[in-house]
């Protein structure tokens, strides 16, 4: 999962950065409110966090900017104590949620992980297809009650694939999503993740195969009818 990060504090811009990559989020990093707004309009992410005071466009501006251009993908708002008062504005701007700086790491971290299960019904962290499950807090992946060993990039192609169930995911939606963004992949390396991912989350199991693919179009997770 892709996180945008937009935040001037260098500081805390590379705390938050570490702290993602440590939980298996691939981060990208703006420290100027320009840059950050044309990255949000001409990438995809799977969560935005933005400083609402920033060099350049704030933080409201680029909410509405974002929301203005048809991209739903929700935001978390980073503010700073005296502003408080602003943060109806922030939400009405098309932000999802907002976080009072100083915070830990920790809450951020439960935020974003609320966020990400919008607007899934999912209660818990516990990503579920069939028997397969995936705890995105401490990376668990099993079938059944047999514990899964991934890499860390299987384990981001697993993650996107089944917070996505209901569309045929592409190539390139997986690099986006799955990669950083200065790694250099081809569609070729894909394949190969995807093959090994079968080999570890399918293979071995006698249930119904999960991972499929759909030739010139990409791969879908779940159960065919
Ligand atoms: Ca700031």
């Amino acid at each position: 999962m892709k996180v945008l990060i937009v935040e001037d504090e260098p500081k805390i811009a590379g705390a938050i950065s570490r702290g993602l990559k440590y939980e298996n989020f691939i981060t990208e990093v703006y420290q100027d409110g320009n840059s950050g707004l044309s990255a949000a309009l001409g990438d995809e992410y799977d969560i935005i966090i933005l400083d609402r005071m920033l060099p350049g466009v704030e933080g409201l501006e680029i909410t509405s900017q974002i929301r203005q251009a048809g991209i739903r993908t929700p935001i978390l708002i980073l503010t700073a104590k005296s502003q408080i008062r602003d943060r109806v504005a922030g939400l009405n701007a098309g932000a999802d949620d907002y976080l009072i700086k100083p915070f830990s790491f920790e809450e951020l971290l439960a935020r974003i992980r609320a966020l990400l299960r919008r607007p899934a019904d999912t209660t818990d962290n516990i990503l579920k297809i069939g028997d397969l499950t995936l705890d995105t807090t401490n990376f668990d992946v099993r079938r059944g009650k047999k514990r899964i060993k991934l890499t860390k990039t299987e384990y981001g192609l697993l993650e996107y694939l089944m917070r996505n169930t209901s569309r045929i995911i592409s190539k390139d939606k997986l690099i986006g999503h799955v990669w950083d963004f200065d790694a250099d992949i081809l569609p070729n390396t894909v394949e190969a993740y995807i093959g090994s991912l079968r080999r570890k989350i399918d293979k071995p199991f006698k249930g119904t195969s999960l991972l499929h693919t759909y030739r010139g179009f990409g791969y879908k997770i779940g159960i065919k009818k």
